[in-house]
């Protein structure tokens, strides 16, 4: 089956074709260096970690770039309100940022690029914009995009045309629907901005945020890219913002499938810096939840669907890794122990119809969950099916060795795209079994420096020989125990 994603642009269900397969762009828009991110940010990109997963293991090579927005109103502000230079401000937000990614087992986007580091490629996309006509001048040096010249201006967002406010002009990077009108592209230096300003062919100044995107996201996916993402408070204005500049300015499609993830709410109100009600995932840390707990509470429910934040849902989430953790350890516990290799290999429809055994259906169903607009509720209920139906054999005394590896496998190549158990992602390959073997025989043979030389070889790489009764088990070294 083919992945299906429901397109923001089109409101439909559509299935998923690269402009060039096997490649395929993705830009996320990326965090506000002002301050930690909430987990309410954290949401989105964990959607954006199962979706950029996902394509994956379905065969796709997967580019893809989040920018840091690391000068703006906000992070202007900030660093004015901290008392230190732009840069000193953001760079901690930086940092802290790229921890939490890692806490969260988010898998790093191949483009990281900085606002700041990009200001010659939004000053030359809004010379073009300017030469083109769709940009006007405004009396205090700044530059405005004029949405009237655009006509399909309103198409993400679906705007009602007539209700546009062309002419009117509005300054400030956030706004409302209905305030939709004519946007900065270049903000002329204002007091304000104290020392942050670059000089530009319309002198002193900075860049509106929306064309950050579309001079970043252009810069490295080209022109034209398949997928464009973020929460729902992006669709409108900064989405619809991005696709004006950047369509007009190339003249050809921008991006082919928008996807918008739902927000995280605390009793019905979007969790945001700006309400006051909200969470960073260092808070939740020192509260003693651990970063796969909150990352499985995230990818619970499916990406559309309001997230409610509660900490029943983060007991539960605990709840649930322990379930699969007990039943990952039977399974070990239970499978030959030289049998725990075997280079682990994706699911694709090829190899799936020849694994004919027992897990192979239920791998199956939760990747055909995930096809399904990346159902993570049914995808994870596919998953305890499979851990029901394991108990259940090994209770009755029927599950075989060979099947609890099997077992294994299943939760190595689902654990894939969840990633929220360390210690069984990935197994073995090929070639660590192979060295684990060698020095066994080594031993056998008591060729001890042999075995030992063998054995670091195998440490070097990140794996530990256990020696058993009969032979060896392979366990990975630092895997989180958490
Ligand atoms: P910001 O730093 O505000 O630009 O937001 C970064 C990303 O987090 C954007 O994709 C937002 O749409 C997303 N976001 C912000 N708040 C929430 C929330 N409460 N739930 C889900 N996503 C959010
Ligand atoms: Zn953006």
């Amino acid at each position: 089956m083919a992945l299906s994603i429901y397109n923001t642009l089109t409101r439909r269900l559509e299935e998923f074709a690269p402009i060039q397969a096997p490649q395929v762009g993705l830009y996320t828009c990326g965090p506000t260096v002002y301050d930690f991110a909430h987990i309410g940010n954290f949401r989105a990109y964990i959607f954006e970690d199962l979706l950029r997963r996902t394509l994956r293991l379905q065969g796709f090579r997967v580019t893809q770039v989040m920018n840091l927005t690391d000068v703006d109103d906000k992070t202007i502000r900030g660093s004015q309100a901290a008392g230190v230079q732009l840069d000193d401000f953001t760079r901690q937000y930086k940092e802290a940022f790229f921890e939490d990614l890692r806490t969260l087992a988010i898998e790093p986007a191949e483009h990281y690029p900085a606002a700041t580091a990009h200001i010659a490629e939004m000053i030359a996309l809004i010379a073009k914009l300017l030469a083109k006509g769709y940009a006007y001048h405004s009396e205090d040096g700044s530059i405005y995009f004029s949405i009237a010249k655009f006509k399909p201006y309103g198409q993400l967002a679906h705007l009602d045309r007539d209700g546009l406010r062309s002419g009117a002009r509005i300054a400030q990077d956030e706004y409302q629907k209905e305030n939709a009108s004519d946007f900065a592209l270049w903000k002329a230096w204002q007091a304000a901005d104290g020392a942050t300003a670059w000089e530009s062919p319309w002198g002193r100044g900075r860049p509106g945020w929306h064309i950050e995107c579309s001079a970043m996201s252009m810069k490295y996916l080209g022109k034209s890219f398949e997928l464009h993402t973020g929460g729902v408070d992006n669709i409108f204005p900064h989405h619809e913002n991005e696709i004006a500049q950047s369509e007009a300015a190339t003249g050809k499609p921008f991006v082919k499938y928008w996807l918008h993830c739902a927000h995280l709410v605390v009793d019905g109100r979007k969790m945001a810096k700006s309400a006051g009600n909200f969470f960073t995932l260092r808070d939740l840390l020192q509260r003693g939840y651990t970063g796969r707990e909150i990352r499985y509470a995230l990818l619970s429910v499916h990406y559309r669907q309001v997230l409610n934040f509660t900490f029943e849902a983060l007991a539960a989430a605990r709840g649930a890794l322990k379930r699969l953790d007990e039943f990952a350890e039977k399974m070990q516990n239970q499978s030959p122990p030289a049998a725990a290799g075997r280079e682990f290999q994706p699911v694709n429809a090829e190899l799936q119809s020849k694994i004919e055994n027992w897990v192979a259906g239920h791998v199956a169903a939760f990747t055909r969950a995930l096809e399904d607009d990346l159902n993570t509720s049914l995808a994870l209920a596919a998953l305890f099916d499979l851990v029901y139906e394991g108990n259940k054999r090994l209770a009755a005394g029927a599950l075989t060795p060979a099947q609890a590896h099997q077992a294994l496998q299943a939760l190595a190549q689902i654990d894939r795209v969840l990633d929220v158990q360390p210690g069984i992602t990935p197994l073995p390959p090929q070639t660590i079994i192979d060295l684990a073997q060698a020095r066994l025989e080594a031993r056998r043979r008591k060729d001890f420096a042999a075995a030992d030389r063998l054995r670091r070889q195998v440490e070097a790489q990140g794996w530990i020989i256990q020696d058993t009764a009969e032979d060896f088990k392979l366990k990975r070294s630092g895997a989180a125990s958490s």
